[in-house]
């Protein structure tokens, strides 16, 4: 038996390494990364610093930003907010972000999200081979892209008067228009790269990662749970045989009363479980691995995830939490935004695309109804 069971552990080791090798482009899954939301200097969520971020303005990695067009609701067609950033090398792809946004109108129909990838060689165009000091050294001579003032979006259209505030369209112009623009317009003191800041933006946040600590594996708690079902049982049972001719009956009503946990149970409690040792997590991080479903319902299947353009698999990155939505006040901004979890997925190679920004897929699941 012992025998049996080394040879068999040894197998199934084997053959995990080898699955998730062929999984993850010969990577094998890394342990699931934590990011946490904390206040930070804002010299240090700038592009040049390539930080992971949560709310304000995109901290675009290339510099050849996506047009405003893409940047916008498919539901109400207005401008997407951004939401979160996370910065994830790889391979060869020696800088690499990933941009999420999402709707943020209370009455949009069909409030959507979109997620962009951003990957760079070590060689760019726009950051130096070495790391630069924090806040010192612009990132390159010249002007950088012109970015609507608002929501920091590419700005192509430009204020009539003063020609020198750029916005992504007419809903950001009219909005700082409102915040006072319509009062320092043309004034010398009106800075160019001012930015303004009606109430649109999430608040904003570094997003620091942490390594989940091992002992919170689920399996262990689901044994211990077992354990304790056993006692019962068998204290029950116990009681039950010295005054009751109807043990056998007994006994079986109260292991189908253990086992008496749906599947929609055994998902939400696993969620519950797993984050509650961490619970102000509002990211969870592991290419190749697998998310954290809240709920049994809406699990996408292989073929409701689409091919990246390039034609590869995309497979799971990272999944933003509930928790997330508390940080960002979306009460604050009177809003009904919400979410179980967003799931992101990527392109499997994380095909190149230069300076351009390649859209990737993103699975929003949400609670159980019960
Ligand atoms: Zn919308
Ligand atoms: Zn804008
Ligand atoms: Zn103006
Ligand atoms: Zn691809």
């Amino acid at each position: 038996m012992g025998q049996a069971e080394v040879t068999e552990l040894g197998l199934a080791m084997a053959e995990r390494g080898e699955a998730s090798g062929l999984g993850a482009g010969g990577e094998a899954p890394a342990p699931v990364e934590l990011g946490f939301v904390e206040r930070a200097p804002p010299a240090r969520l700038v592009s040049s610093q390539f930080p992971s971020k949560v709310g304000g303005r995109p901290a675009w990695l290339s510099l050849c930003v996506p047009g405003p067009e893409r940047v916008r609701c498919g539901g109400c067609a207005r401008p997407l907010v951004f939401l979160l950033q996370v910065y994830a090398p790889r391979g060869r792809a020696f800088h690499r972000a990933l941009l999420l946004f999402c709707c943020a109108l209370p009455a949009c129909p069909s409030r959507r999200f979109a997620v962009y990838r951003s990957q760079l060689g070590r060689i760019n165009d726009f950051y130096p081979a070495e790391p630069q000091p924090e806040a010192e050294a612009p990132l390159r001579p010249g002007p950088g892209p012109r970015l609507c003032r608002v929501c920091g979006a590419a700005g192509p259209k430009s204020c009539s008067r003063c020609r020198r505030a750029h916005y992504c369209g007419k809903e950001h112009q009219s909005a700082d228009w409102r915040a006072g623009h319509r009062a320092a317009c043309g004034r010398p003191g009106e800075a160019a790269d001012r930015t303004s800041s009606p109430n649109i933006l999430f608040p904003e946040y570094e997003l620091v990662m942490e390594l989940e600590e091992e002992q919170i594996v689920g399996s262990e708690d689901t044994e211990d749970q077992k354990l304790e079902d056993l006692k019962m049982c068998m204290e029950s049972l116990s009681t039950a045989s010295s005054d009751c001719e109807t043990q056998p009956l007994d006994e079986k009503e109260l292991e189908a009363m253990a086992k008496h946990e749906t599947k929609e149970d055994q998902i939400f409690n696993k969620f519950k479980r797993t984050t509650a040792l961490a619970p102000e997590q509002v990211l969870r991080y592991c290419r190749g691995g697998s998310p954290l479903w809240v709920s049994g319902e809406n699990i996408p299947t292989d073929t409701d995830i689409p091919n990246c353009s390039c034609g590869a698999k995309r497979v799971f990155e990272f999944q933003v939490m509930p928790q997330l939505l508390y940080q960002l006040k979306v009460d604050r901004l009177g809003e009904s935004l919400d979410w179980g979890t967003l799931v992101v997925y990527t392109c499997e190679q994380s095909c190149d695309h230069g300076n351009e920004y390649s859209p990737e897929f993103l699975w929003k699941q949400d609670f159980s109804a019960d």
